[in-house]
Formats: structure tokens, sequence, C-alpha cells
């Protein structure tokens, strides 16, 4: 059963956007352009961000393209050639993109001034406070290159401060009430922040970085503690290949279920115009699916 307090949710934030929340834009990856006000950005997150606080006001370029990656990019030649033609380039971290200074020593780091609570997760925007801090340090940012844009950035920045609060309120209403409380991910270490935030424990079986495949061993300790356990969802993502989630599945008699990590995107998410209050929403259905909430 759904969750009252997530289709209040739903209804807030597609009130909030003015659009179907299942509507598609078919947004396609732009290219700068000569003569507009570029920004490049590295992966989906600031692009996602960047979006909600600036509209239609810049050009975007996302670095690494949907369909790919994020923790396995390395830069090309067009992505220099991108980032130079580019008046801001705008990133995440240091640890998710070592590359970005390497490219562009005038490249802004949007974590820089947030707190360290899970040291070695580079997954911080999992957290809505962190998630804010970048937005507002992108809009700052911005409005000190273009300071004509301020008063649209602001207004913008305070609607998107309003969704975050929406669902933030949906996930301090579901989280308590989940009668599981461990997700058994098929996946990588992106869920550290909402497992702190709210009291959930997190099984992954990949490490924070996807520096390394699953070992056999780990695979076999997984399937025990979902079969001992009676798990009925396991969680993966898009961004991996499915078939180790379905051979775990068939093994254990579980369902999948999709968990989004917001840094890399498919294809049609992208075209879908996704944004990072929709994709976190998505997430929270399906925690409540997985781990059997109620609103
Ligand atoms: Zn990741």
């Amino acid at each position: 059963m759904k969750s009252r307090f997530i289709k209040t949710a739903v209804l807030l934030l597609c009130a909030a956007v003015f659009i179907s929340c299942s509507a598609k834009d078919g947004q396609k990856p732009k290219q700068p352009q000569e003569g507009k006000f570029n920004i490049a950005v590295s992966s989906y997150v600031p692009y996602t961000l960047a979006k909600s606080v600036l509209g239609n006001a810049a050009n975007l370029t996302l670095l690494i393209p949907p369909g790919t990656e994020a923790h396995a990019f390395e830069p090309s030649p067009k992505t220099i050639k991108e980032v130079k033609q580019a008046q801001i380039f705008f990133y995440t971290s240091n640890h998710l993109e070592p590359w970005a200074l390497k490219i562009d020593p005038r490249a802004i780091m949007l974590t820089q001034n947030l707190p360290q609570v899970l040291p070695g997760d580079p997954h911080v925007w999992m957290s809505f406070d962190n998630a804010e801090t970048m937005a507002k340090n992108l809009a700052d940012s911005v409005i000190k290159t273009r300071p004509v844009l301020q008063a649209e950035i602001k207004q913008n920045l305070a609607s998107f401060s309003d969704e975050i609060k929406t669902l933030k309120q949906a996930y301090f209403q579901v989280m308590p009430t989940c009668k599981n409380r461990t997700i058994y991910h098929v996946g990588h270490l992106a869920f550290g922040y909402i497992a702190h935030n709210y009291n959930l424990k997190f099984k992954a079986l990949i490490s924070a970085d996807m520096d390394q495949e699953p070992s056999a061993k780990e695979i076999a300790e997984i399937v025990k503690a979902i079969k001992e356990n009676e798990v009925k969802y396991i969680f993966s993502e898009e961004q991996l290949n499915p078939a180790l989630a379905h051979t775990i599945a068939e093994e254990t008699g579980a369902e999948i279920l999709m968990l989004n990590t917001i840094e890399g995107i498919t294809k049609e998410e992208f075209a879908d115009g996704k944004t990072y209050q929709q994709l976190m929403l998505d997430n929270l259905k399906n925690i409540a699916v997985g781990l059997d909430c109620k609103g």
C-alpha cells in the first residue's frame, strides 16, 4: 500500500514544478554555444541542481554523458574543449571527480563547505541538507558572475528549498514506519547518508568508489543473509549490469527494486528531464515498498 505521505509529496512536488510528473520534456544533451552564458557541470548531480536553480538562464553542458558511470569517467579532448568554452565549471568533489581541477583550475567545487559526516562516502547529496547547500553554493557563484540574474535565481532557489522541505517531511514520516530496517543492495555503497539519516542498515555488494567487483564469497554471504532473513525485496541500480541482481533474485526468490544514485543517469531519465527531487521521491517510493513502510 502506498504511503499517504508519499502521495502528498508527489502532489506537492508536481504542483511546485507546474508540470505533470510523468510529462516528458525531451531534453537533449547540449554543447556550449557562442554568445550564450555557458556553464559546464561534471555529473548529473550538479546538472539537476543547476537546472532547478537557473532554469533556462544558462546553457548547461553535462560533461559525463547520460548512460556513463560517473566513478570511472575520464575526461576526453571533447570534455576539455567543452570546459574551456564555459564561463563557469561546477563539479561535485575532488573525491568523485579528481580530474576536474586538473582540466580547469577555475573549477568550482559544490561540496566545499559541507560537514564531514561519513568520511570516505562521496555521495553527500543523498542528504537533503547537503543538496540544499550545494544548490546555494551554485546560486552564489552564478550571481557573482552574473549579478543581473540575482532576482530570478533567488526565486528559483526558494522554490527548490520548498520542494526539499516537502521531500524531507515525506522521508521523516515514512522511514520510522518501515517494518524491515535493512536494505540489501546489489549495487554500490551510494546510500549511506539515507541509512545514517533515517536509522536504516545498508548492505551493499560494491564499495562506495565502485573500484572492486564483489567476490564469490561476498555474493554467497549476501545470498545467505537474504534467505535467512526471508527478504522479499532486494535493490539494484539502473547503471549496473543487471545480470548479478537477476541471479541473486532467482537464487533467493526476492524481487528487484531500483534505487537511483543520481550521480549517473540513463538516457531515458535524462530525456524525461528527471530532477533530483523526483528521483529522491522515486527512491522513497521503492524503499517504502521494499522495507514494508506505511504512512
Ligand atoms: Zn557512486
